[in-house]
């Protein structure tokens, strides 16, 4: 059955409003959450937030090993220490490696630029970073459905986003509803952010649906209901430089960098 033969048999969906639907709870969706939030409350005013996390829960699709800088923390709760953040390695040291086939050379730390240099950073478990950020946001009121991926974007008559539709869930591998068939609900929001991460299949509708691409460059239309993630993804490094940062803890997360093996 197609998805219009569906809503034709078992719709209309349940639709549930919002003041912001955050799509995807990773560090980009839950910090966008904790922040309007707090920007509410330092308003006195109220909003209904919620983010919808298709992993088991926040931080379940996080990839976890990874060197961080603590400087949007530091602006989004500056008292994360007392909080418990859970970055507990700061980084003690860098080496970068210059790798052939046969061995590595150190290039000296006075050489590299500014961005090789991890002082002030700590090593993270991202997957840690990320529930503990989602406990954040829950205590100051958002609401999270984990195990609920946003399948559809939803639009106004005017053309603007008006929510998003989660999937059907009980569908059997012929396409058919099984027994345990249930229709998926509706989020209308005043806004709708996108932070489904690089390459998310509903960022990827939207691109094409408001033709955010046209000329081959990425454009992002200022103004309310719209926003994107802009997040490049992994990086494919054609060069043989290797990043090594030293913690205290001998771990591969210590590796900040995979390069191609030379050629
Ligand atoms: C291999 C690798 C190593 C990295 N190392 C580092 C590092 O050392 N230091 C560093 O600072 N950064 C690192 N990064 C980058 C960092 O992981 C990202 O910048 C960061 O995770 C981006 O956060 P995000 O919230 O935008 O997206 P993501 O972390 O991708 O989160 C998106 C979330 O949205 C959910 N989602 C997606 N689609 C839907 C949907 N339709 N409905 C509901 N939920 C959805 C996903 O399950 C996920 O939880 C690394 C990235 C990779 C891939």
């Amino acid at each position: 059955m197609t998805n219009q033969e569906i809503l034709a048999q078992f719709g209309p969906r349940e639709a549930m409003e919002y003041d912001v639907v955050v799509v995807g709870g990773g560090p980009g969706g839950l910090a966008t959450a904790i922040r309007l939030k707090q920007l509410a409350a330092a308003k006195g005013t109220e909003i209904s937030v919620v983010v919808l996390e298709k992993g088991s829960e926040p931080g379940a699709h996080t990839l976890s090993g990874a060197i961080m800088d603590p400087i949007a923390l530091n602006e989004l709760f500056p008292n994360w220490k007392e909080l418990g953040a859970p970055l507990n390695q700061p980084v003690t040291g860098d080496i970068f490696l210059m790798t052939s086939e046969t061995g590595a050379t150190r290039t000296p730390n006075m050489l590299l630029p500014a961005c090789f240099h991890n002082h002030g950073n700590y090593i993270v478990s991202l997957g840690a970073v990320v529930r503990w950020m989602a406990q954040q946001a829950e205590n100051l009121g958002v609401e999270i459905f984990p195990g609920f991926a946003a399948a559809e974007v939803l639009y106004n008559d005017d053309g603007s986003v008006k929510g998003v539709a989660t999937g059907n869930l009980g569908i059997g591998k012929d396409g058919e509803p099984t027994e345990n068939f249930q229709l998926g609900m509706e989020l209308h929001a005043k806004y709708t952010i996108f932070a489904e991460g690089s390459r998310g299949h509903l960022g990827k509708q939207l691109i094409a649906n408001f033709k955010l691409d046209a000329d081959g460059m990425l454009r992002v239309p200022t103004g309310p209901g719209l926003g994107i993630n802009l997040n490049a993804g992994l990086a494919s490094y054609e060069w043989h430089l290797v990043p090594i940062v030293l913690s205290e803890i001998p771990s591969t997360s210590a590796i900040s960098c995979c390069v191609n093996p030379p050629k």
